[in-house]
C-alpha cells in the first residue's frame, strides 16, 4: 500500500499509473461505512485509492474541525487490511496552497436542508473534492448515501463542470440497531447513544404511515413530534424531497427521499431514506 502524504507525491505516483482508478474521499476515523466504499470501488477497478483529509473549508468556525477524530494509524490498518492500492494523507498546503475563495457554487441545491445550518458546507465540499479529482484524476469516486445531499451535490458538480469522473452512489452502512455509522457518533455519551436510533425508526414510521394514508406534511409532522418524544434536543430539518432536486414537496409522486437532522446535546446526526 502506498502512503502518500504531498502533493507532488501523488503526481509522482499517478504518473505511473495507465489503468483506471476508484477513488474513495474520506476525513478518516475509518468505519465499516466507509470500507464499503472501498469495496464498491473494487467491484469497478483493480486500483482503488483512498484520502484521509480533515478539510478546513467545509467547517464553519464554531464546528468541530480541532476536535474531529483523527486515527491514523489504526485506519491505514483498516484499509491495508482491504489491500487499497494507495492512501493519500496530504498535508493542508498540497491541497491549499495559497489562500482560497471557492470558484464553484454550490448553490440553490446546497443552500437548503443541511446549507440552511452550514451555508458554507457544500461549497467547502465541492472544493476540496475537485482539487483531489484535478490531482488524481479518478475514473470512479464512490460517495456515501449517508451524506444524500452532498452525492447529489457532486453529482451536479462534476456535470457543471464537465469533470471526467463517475460519481457512485453506496447504500447507507448501519449498526445493528439501525444507527447510521459516522465517524462522529463516538461524540454520544451512553443516553445519547440510546436515543440516537430513533432518527431511523423516525423516518421509517413516517414512510409507513404515508404508505397507510397518511398525508406527508401530517405525517412530518409527527415525526418531528416524535422524535422531541424520543429525546432528542432539537430538530432541523425532516423533509420529504425530490431526490434529484432535493426540493421539498407534500406531494406523493415518484423519486421521494425522506431527509432528517437532529441534535442530542451538541451532537446533530443525519440520516435518510427512500420513500
Ligand atoms: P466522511 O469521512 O464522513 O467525510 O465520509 C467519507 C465518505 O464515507 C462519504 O462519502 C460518506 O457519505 C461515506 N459514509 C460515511 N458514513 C457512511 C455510512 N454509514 N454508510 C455509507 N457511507 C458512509
Amino acid at each position: 500500500m502506498h502512503i502518500l502524504r504531498t502533493r507532488n507525491q501523488l503526481l509522482d505516483y499517478r504518473n505511473s499509473l495507465t489503468q483506471p482508478i476508484g477513488f474513495v474521499p474520506t476525513m478518516g476515523a475509518l468505519h465499516d461505512g466507509h470500507l464499503s466504499l472501498v469495496d464498491i470501488a473494487r467491484q469497478r477497478t483493480k486500483c482503488v485509492g483512498v484520502s484521509i483529509f480533515v478539510n478546513p473549508t467545509q467547517f464553519a468556525p464554531h464546528e468541530d474541525f480541532a476536535s474531529y477524530p483523527r486515527q491514523e494509524e489504526a485506519d491505514l490498518a483498516k484499509l491495508k487490511n482491504k489491500a487499497v492500492d494507495f492512501v493519500y494523507l496530504p498535508d493542508t498546503h498540497s491541497i491549499y496552497p495559497e489562500q482560497t475563495s471557492p470558484s464553484y457554487s454550490t448553490a440553490p441545491l446546497g443552500q437548503q436542508l443541511e446549507g440552511i445550518t452550514r451555508p458554507h458546507f457544500f461549497d467547502g465540499v465541492a472544493l476540496v473534492v475537485s482539487r483531489l479529482f484535478t490531482q488524481l484524476r479518478p475514473t470512479y469516486a464512490v460517495f456515501g448515501e449517508k451524506d444524500y445531499q452532498q452525492l447529489t451535490v457532486l453529482k451536479k458538480m462534476v456535470q457543471d463542470l464537465n469533470l471526467n469522473v463517475e460519481i457512485i452512489g453506496a447504500p447507507i452502512v448501519r449498526e445493528a440497531d439501525g444507527l447510521a455509522m459516522s465517524s462522529r457518533n463516538v461524540y454520544l455519551n451512553k443516553e445519547e447513544r440510546r436515543i440516537a436510533p430513533h432518527l431511523y425508526l423516525t423516518l421509517q414510521a413516517i414512510r409507513e404511515k404515508i404508505y397507510s394514508g397518511t398525508a406527508i406534511k401530517k405525517a412530518l409532522g409527527w415525526g418531528k413530534e416524535n422524535m422531541l418524544t424520543n429525546g432528542f434536543t432539537k430538530v432541523d430539518y425532516l423533509e420529504a424531497c425530490d431526490s434529484e432536486t432535493l426540493s421539498p414537496t407534500h406531494e406523493l409522486q415518484n423519486n421521494i427521499r425522506l431527509l432528517g437532522a437532529a441534535y442530542l446535546g451538541s451532537v446533530r446526526l443525519i440520516d435518510n431514506i427512500v420513500l
